[in-house]
């Protein structure tokens, strides 16, 4: 049977919480679509879309039909002047993918090295980290109605992507089956952001492998590891914030640290800073909160014996978190992670 029943999410998401689903399934082939879209509909029930799982919060018995992207493979389309244009399976491990692309002599992808779960997760959320997103390389992307079960392509434009967020995570009503990309052949390093400075400072070029080496170094010392501390990363994405609000903070706060990044109008507040400078206070702090770094939620007791309530009440102390940063910066801090 392709489908099971009352099936454990616990090793299938990265907070590692007793999470279950009423109905599982794994999609290898993209054949099985049509069959598991009607189950759903048959017994009337929602779908949920799963990859790596690194990107979300259980917080109750999911009552639907949970499909994990497990299809697999990557092509090359065609080669340009510039760059290698490849299509790759919404189910294949990012990370991997990076250093695949780094061993072929494609670029572009370094800084984005060591990003837990999936293409098509990537995709959803429009990864980055260190002044790069994914959306700059994306030139395609195929996905199935979850409504209809119709196929369409994507043109980038059409996937409406902004900062952390793309038609298919503000709309969850697609199933992404696979991207393509246009990889340069030439590489151009992006050593924008702070901690990526002393790669300028070598005597000889700078290479691709040197800053996803050096991106990693980083994230290890920075990040928890998830397979022992359970985390879906950052938990809000950075507010961007009008001029006349970016003002009106400073003038309060004249250590605030403001950037105007992305080519918008807007001004990109670090929601990190928000949170360690609000009055927050929170009795069992370290239950929830990276000890390193305020906006990286966790659960400490990853493969302890812990229950799904605790999911319910990270979301309580995520909604007080929320409250705090709003009443004292006026500003609204809008979770990156998806809660269910
Ligand atoms: C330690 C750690 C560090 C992280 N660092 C970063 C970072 O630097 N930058 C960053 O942007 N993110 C980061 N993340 C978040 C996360 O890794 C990314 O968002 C990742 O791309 C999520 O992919 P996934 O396959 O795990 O998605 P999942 O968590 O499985 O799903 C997330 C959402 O996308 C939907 N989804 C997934 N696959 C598909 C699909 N094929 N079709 C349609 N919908 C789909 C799901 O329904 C869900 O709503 C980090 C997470 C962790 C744990």
């Amino acid at each position: 049977m392709e489908i099971r029943k009352n099936v454990s999410l616990q090793d299938k998401h990265t907070f590692g919480l007793p999470w279950k689903s009423r109905f599982f399934c794994e999609l290898t082939k993209k054949e099985q679509i049509p069959n598991f879209l009607n189950f759903a509909k048959e017994n009337k029930v929602p779908v949920l879309i799963l990859g790596g799982g690194s990107n979300l919060l259980p917080t109750e018995k999911f009552k639907g039909l949970v499909i994990q992207n497990k299809l697999t493979g990557k092509e090359i389309l065609k080669e340009t002047k510039d760059a290698i244009i490849l299509q790759v399976a919404a189910g294949e491990d990012w990370h991997k993918l990076v250093m695949w692309s780094l061993r072929k002599n494609m670029y572009g992808l370094e800084n984005l090295s060591l990003i837990p779960g999936t293409v098509g997760g990537a995709v959803v959320q429009n990864i980055g980290a260190y002044d790069v997103d994914i959306q700059r390389f994306v030139t395609e992307v195929i996905a199935y109605s979850l409504v209809t079960g119709k196929k369409k392509v994507f043109t980038h434009k059409e996937c409406k992507f902004d900062y952390r967020n793309s038609l298919f995570k503000s709309s969850d009503k697609w199933l992404v089956v696979s991207v393509t990309l246009a990889l340069p052949k030439k590489f151009t390093p992006v050593l924008t952001y702070k901690p990526l400075w002393g790669l300028k400072d070598s005597t000889s070029p700078v290479t691709a492998k040197q800053v996803s080496q050096e991106v990693i170094k980083i994230r290890r010392s920075k990040l928890p590891d998830w397979k022992k501390i359970g985390t879906a990363g950052s938990f809000f994405a950075n507010p961007r914030i009008s001029k006349t609000k970016a003002e009106q903070l400073k003038k309060h706060h004249p250590d605030i640290p403001l950037f105007n990044n992305y080519g918008s109008k807007k001004i990109t507040v670090p929601a990190g800073w928000l949170v360690e400078h609000s009055s927050l206070s929170l009795k069992n702090r370290e239950e929830f909160l990276y000890h390193k770094h305020a906006l990286i939620i966790v659960n400490n007791d990853k493969g302890g014996n812990v229950s799904i309530t605790k999911g319910k009440r990270t979301h309580a102390v995520i909604t007080r978190i929320q409250n705090k940063v709003s009443q004292e910066f006026g500003v609204l801090l809008r979770p990156e992670v998806r809660i269910f």
